[in-house]
């Protein structure tokens, strides 16, 4: 038994709240005690044909719904969002794992992206052509794309799905989401707070057998656009459903983030900032930091110093008040973070920090130092607390090694040099980068990824962007 109060949510379809009826339902566990927290029913088929036929009609009063009432409709969900901060943290903790602080951080980032959505719903322009002809007019207009359908992953379960219904409704459609079935209650409050102040059925929430929610949804002709944040495999399926069908889609796949360190970069500031910002929710962050390219005049002290900092920080349950950094989400993650560490390793890279003591869904802060170039861990995502380190001679170098991976999301540079800081910000395979800091995501700017980190942006006017089509009118008098 928790000490703390903990239920799985219902779905919310149909514009109520009820129990989904599939035969199956899922185990919601604490992934810092392996303790079974709750069961959670799921949707079946008939429960996704009902959120479908809401949706649509959902559709066709909010998208009416003058953009004035929509942003203050939202603002008011989201001032019941951040007085529900300390409730929606402490589900979001036992069950994600992140530290208590973590947690409540991330619930306020959410209320803010949903703010600058619902602010930005009262600025979505159209524009005037000078016309051709006498007597004329040629207007571009936007309308909401129609019905979405967002898949939303366990790592920033509330951030990642603020994006999503933050966009979606400023710009007036309607959203199911299928946020992820690891981390169901912190999701629904959050979802809770908003559908209070919202008319029925513009937004539902399902948790299911993610295979056959993707397939209902993306298959069905009522669903106009789809929005995914996970991992490279399941973004491609979806994207290859959505193409099918002719969907637009934007995909948010992860990342492998380089960091690059220059000979003139504060080593201290850089190794605290980047210390912090590695093991930030036990690393299982797209945009972490992951592959440290250091200078080689620098590199023995950047060495030593982030491996003490490492080595420093407290591990242990997220609920306790001292823990810097919680759990892996659960037992399959850690098996996975610690068999990419084991095989680069094997490899010839070096184990600064690490190892034993683990327990429950624990893995060590580990930094791996002189990792060869074609050592698993540069290669594959690591998704949790693990930091590589190499050297470089020159700056050319170090771009290309950066480069040399199919991923491009977020990306870091540590420096005064004008001279390094045009070529990383020209040459950089990034969708963000930056440079003496760690700010790669806020909700008033594009974040999105090239290569197959996927494609379209969330947040900022492109964000909002993503949820409108465009319409040409041509009128002659
Ligand atoms: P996974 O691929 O098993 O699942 C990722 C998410 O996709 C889950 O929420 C899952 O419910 C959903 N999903 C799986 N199959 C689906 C389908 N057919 N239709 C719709 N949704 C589906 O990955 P995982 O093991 O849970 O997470 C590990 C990997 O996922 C990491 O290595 C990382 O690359 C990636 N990931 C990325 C992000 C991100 O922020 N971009 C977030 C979480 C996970």
């Amino acid at each position: 038994m928790s000490a703390h109060p903990y239920a799985c949510p219902d779905i919310l379809v149909g514009g109520t709240w009820r129990k989904g009826r599939h035969a199956q339902h899922l185990t919601v566990c604490n992934p810092a005690t392996g303790e079974m927290l709750d069961n959670l029913h799921l949707a079946n088929a008939d429960d996704l044909q009902l959120a479908l036929e809401t949706t649509h009609k959902a559709f066709d009063h909010w998208r009416q719904v003058p953009a004035h009432e929509r942003c203050a409709r939202l603002e008011r969900g989201v001032a019941r969002l951040r007085e529900s901060i300390d409730r929606i943290a402490t589900l979001l903790t036992l069950e994600q794992g992140k530290p208590l602080a973590e947690a409540k951080a991330e619930c306020a980032l959410a209320a803010d992206l949903i703010k600058w959505y619902a602010e930005e719903a009262r600025r979505v322009y159209g524009r005037v052509i000078p016309a051709r002809l006498p007597n004329s007019r040629m207007d571009v207009l936007k309308f909401p794309v129609g019905p979405v359908a967002a898949f939303s992953p366990w790592n920033f379960p509330l951030v990642l799905s603020a994006r999503k219904l933050g966009g979606a409704l400023a710009a007036g459609c309607s959203i199911v989401l299928k946020a992820a079935e690891e981390t169901p209650a912190s999701v629904a409050a959050m979802v809770d707070c908003l559908n209070q102040e919202l008319p029925a059925g513009v937004l539902q929430l399902v948790y299911g057998v993610p295979s056959e929610v993707s397939q209902a949804l993306i298959s069905s002709p009522i669903v106009r656009k789809v929005t995914f944040t996970g991992s490279v495999p399941v973004g491609r399926h979806l994207a290859e459903m959505s193409a099918r069908h002719l969907k637009r889609i934007t995909l948010e796949l992860g990342g492998h983030a380089p960091v690059i360190v220059c000979r003139d970069a504060d080593l201290n500031r850089t190794v605290n900032m980047m210390v912090q910002h590695k093991f930030r929710n036990a690393g299982q962050a797209c945009l972490a930091p992951t592959r440290f390219f250091v200078d080689r005049h620098l590199y023995n002290d950047f060495v030593e110093a982030f491996g003490a900092a490492t080595q420093a920080l407290r591990v242990g349950p997220g609920m306790q008040a001292d823990s810097q950094m919680g759990p892996v989400a659960s037992e399959r993650r850690q098996a996975a973070v610690r068999d990419l560490i084991d095989r680069s390793i094997a490899r010839g890279a070096r184990a600064v920090t690490g190892g034993a003591p683990e327990m429950g869904s624990f893995v060590a802060p580990t930094l791996l130092a002189d990792v060869p170039l074609d050592a698993p861990v540069l290669h594959e995502e690591p998704f949790g607390p693990v930091a590589s380190a190499m050297p470089f001679d020159t700056l050319d170098q170090a771009i290309a090694q950066a480069n040399a991976n199919p991923y491009g999301l977020a990306g870091y540079l540590f420096t005064d040099s004008a001279k390094a800081i045009l070529a990383v910000s020209e040459r950089l395979e990034v969708g963000s980068l930056a440079i003496n800091g760690m700010g790669v995501s806020v909700p008033e700017a594009p974040f999105g990824g090239v290569k197959d980190s996927g494609y379209g942006s969330e947040s900022g006017i492109e964000g909002m962007e993503a949820f409108l089509d465009t319409k040409f009118t041509h009128y002659v008098a």
